[in-house]
């Protein structure tokens, strides 16, 4: 993903306080703690000359929309569907057991965190993730079986 050097190189960098940040910087920062979000930069969102960084930015924080709580995101142009992650992660595999447990098709996909769908893995029932919520641990085990780091937490 990006660090907050990045996005503040694409941020108009002129600290006009729009935002209701301090500057720039301080805006590229709570941007990346999910704070606040592009359109929060009136200049950036509304001035023609911004409008590619806009949406470079914007892009860039599109699949972490429905994450904030996990603060996973899945970088969808990476995944290439292995699979390795659904069936790695935990709450996968204790909420279904006879499928994903077992190294096969998942039998109860009402309740998986990740999925693999169309070749690309999905994120969704984010509550059953153990990185949700207050009683949240620094679960990793879909990121360090990814092969090509298409997932990742902010
Ligand atoms: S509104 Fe945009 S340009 Fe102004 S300080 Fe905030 S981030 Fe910078
Ligand atoms: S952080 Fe843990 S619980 Fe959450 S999706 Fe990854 S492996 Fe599953
Ligand atoms: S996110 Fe990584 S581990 Fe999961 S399916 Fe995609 S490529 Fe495989």
């Amino acid at each position: 993903m990006t660090n907050a050097m990045e996005l503040y190189q694409m941020l108009p960098k002129t600290n006009c306080k729009k935002c209701g940040k301090t500057s720039c910087m301080a805006f590229a920062v709570s941007l990346m703690a999910h704070e606040l979000t592009p359109e929060d930069c009136p200049p950036l969102k509304d001035e023609p000359k911004y409008k590619e960084n806009y949406e470079k930015i914007s892009e860039l924080f599109k699949p972490s929309e429905s994450a904030t709580e996990t603060g996973l995101i899945v970088h969808e142009d990476l995944c290439f569907g292995c699979g390795n992650c659904v069936v790695a992660c935990p709450p996968n595999v204790a909420n279904d057991p006879h499928g994903i447990g077992s190294g096969k098709a998942p039998t109860n996909p009402n309740k998986l965190v990740l999925a693999v769908e169309d070749g690309i893995v999905k994120a969704q029932n984010l509550g059953e993730c153990r990185r949700f919520g207050k009683n949240k641990i620094l679960c990793n085990g879909c990121i360090v079986t990814c092969p090509v780091e298409a997932i990742e937490f902010v």
